[in-house]
C-alpha cells in the first residue's frame, strides 16, 4: 500500500511524515525496513510493504494519543461544556506544552481527540488529500497553526504576520503534525521565543535507516548547547545554529544517516503575546555534513571546540563570531574562509583574559585545541 503526505508545504508535510513514522515504529510486529519513504520537493510518498504495519496501526495510534491527552480530564471538560481554550489543560506531552502557544495546544488536543474517536483509515492520505478534504486558502476546516506551517517563507518578507485568508486543513493534518512535532522536532529557547529544528529529505530511504531521528537523543546535546549560547547572549546566524545542531548529534547517528538529500527546517516562533514567526529557513545539510566529515578526518575535537566558543567568557570576546565564520566556511569552502576561521580563533584566544580563572581555563583549553590538525582539516574540506 502507498500513501502520501498532503502537499501543504515543506514543514507541514515533513511533520506529518514524522508523525506517521512515530506510530509505525511503535508497532512491534512491523518491520521498519519494509516501510519505504520517498521525499520529493517537500512531499513524501510512503510505501508500506508489511501487512503487520497496516494492521497494527490503529491500536498504536490510539495509544500514542492517549499518552498525550489525559482522557479523564478531557471527558470532564466535555461534560462541563468547557470553552475551547480550556482543553490545553489535558495535554500531557512536555514538548507540546513547552514548545507551542496556548491556542495551538488547545487545537492539538481537539484534533488528536477527533482522530481517536474516529476510526483512522489510510485512504485519507491519498494523493488527492487536499482536494478531497477541501483544504487550502479557500478551504474549510481548522486553521493550520503557525508552529506547524511556518507561514511558508513567502509571507515572511512582509510583516512576519499571518494575514489574508488563513490556510485551512482537516483535523488529521493537525493531529499528525502534532505527533511529528512531538517526536522529531528539536526545540531551543531564547526568552519567549522557541527555535525549532527538524530534518526533512529528498530521496528514498526506509524507516529502519532514519529511526534514530525519532529519539530525543539526536538533538538533546544540540538543544542544550543552543540554550546555553542564547542565555549567554550569543549572536548566532541561522546557519551556525544548524551547524551546531548537526555537529552535536551523537557521532554514530550523524555518521550513519543514509546518503539522501537532507535539509534542516530551522524556524522560530515567539510563543509570547506577539505570536509571530521570527525566522524560517530551509537549509541544505549536504555541505555542512561533508565539511564536518572532512574536518573530522584530521581533527576530532570540533564538538569540544564549539562548547568552548560558546562559553560565556568566549562569547564576550567574539566566540560566536568564530562559529558563524566556521559555518559559513562549511557552505562556501573557500581558502580565504579557512584563513578567516583560524585568524578569528587565534585572535579570540589572544583576547581572552588570563587574570580571571574561568576565562583563563577556556583560553588554555582553546590554545591546546589549536593544533595544526584543525588547519589540515579545514584545508582538506576544500576538496
Ligand atoms: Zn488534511
Amino acid at each position: 500500500m502507498e500513501i502520501y503526505t498532503p502537499g501543504h508545504n515543506y514543514l507541514t508535510d515533513t511533520l506529518i511524515m514524522w508523525g506517521l513514522m512515530s506510530v509505525f515504529r511503535r508497532i512491534k510486529s512491523c518491520d521498519p525496513a519494509e516501510i519505504q519513504i520517498v521525499g520529493r520537493g517537500g512531499r513524501y510518498q510512503i510505501i508500506i510493504k508489511d501487512e503487520n504495519c497496516i494492521n497494527g496501526f490503529i491500536t498504536e495510534l490510539n495509544e500514542a494519543i492517549r499518552e498525550r491527552v489525559d482522557q479523564s480530564q478531557y471527558q470532564s471538560l466535555v461534560e462541563q461544556n468547557a470553552k475551547k481554550r480550556k482543553f490545553r489543560e489535558c495535554l500531557i506531552s512536555t514538548s507540546l506544552r513547552d514548545g507551542l502557544d496556548p491556542d495551538t495546544q488547545s487545537g492539538v488536543v481537539l484534533a488528536l481527540q477527533f482522530l481517536l474517536e474516529k476510526e483512522f483509515n489510510f485512504n485519507v492520505f491519498s494523493i488527492n488529500h487536499i482536494d478531497e478534504q477541501n483544504e487550502g486558502r479557500l478551504g474549510r476546516g481548522e486553521t493550520l497553526y503557525l508552529p506547524f506551517s511556518g507561514i511558508y517563507g513567502k509571507y515572511l518578507t512582509r510583516e512576519y504576520k499571518y494575514e489574508e485568508k488563513s490556510y485551512r486543513v482537516c483535523p488529521l493534518c493537525i493531529a499528525f503534525s502534532a505527533l511529528g512535532f512531538d517526536s522529531a522536532v528539536a526545540i531551543a529557547r531564547r526568552r519567549t521565543e522557541r527555535i525549532y529544528a527538524v530534518f526533512g529529505f529528498d530521496g528514498s530511504t526506509t524507516l529502519e535507516k532514519i529511526n534514530a531521528l525519532l529519539d530525543s537523543i539526536w538533538y538533546e546535546d544540540g538543544v542544550n548547547t543552543l540554550n546555553k549560547a542564547f542565555r549567554n547572549n550569543a549572536s548566532l546566524t541561522t546557519l551556525a545554529q544548524a551547524f551546531i545542531v548537526f555537529l552535536k548529534m551523537p557521532r554514530e547517528i550523524r555518521r550513519t544517516l543514509p546518503q539522501i538529500s537532507w535539509y534542516m527546517i530551522l524556524y522560530s516562533y515567539d510563543v509570547g503575546r506577539t505570536k509571530r514567526i521570527t525566522n524560517f529557513q530551509i537549509l541544505d545539510m549536504a555541505p555542512i555534513r561533508n565539511a564536518i566529515q572532512y574536518i573530522e578526518e584530521e581533527y576530532e575535537y570540533l564538538p569540544r571546540l564549539v562548547d568552548l566558543l560558546l562559553d560565556k567568557s568566549s562569547i564576550e570576546k567574539g566566540g560566536d563570531e568564530v562559529l558563524n565564520a566556521l559555518s559559513e566556511f562549511a557552505i562556501a569552502r573557500r581558502l580565504d574562509g579557512a584563513y578567516r576561521v583560524l585568524r578569528l580563533l587565534k585572535s579570540l584566544i589572544d583576547r581572552l583574559d588570563e587574570k580571571k580563572p574561568p576565562s583563563r581555563r577556556v583560553k588554555n583549553e582553546l590554545y591546546g585545541l589549536l593544533t595544526p590538525n584543525i588547519a589540515m582539516g579545514l584545508l582538506k574540506s576544500l576538496g
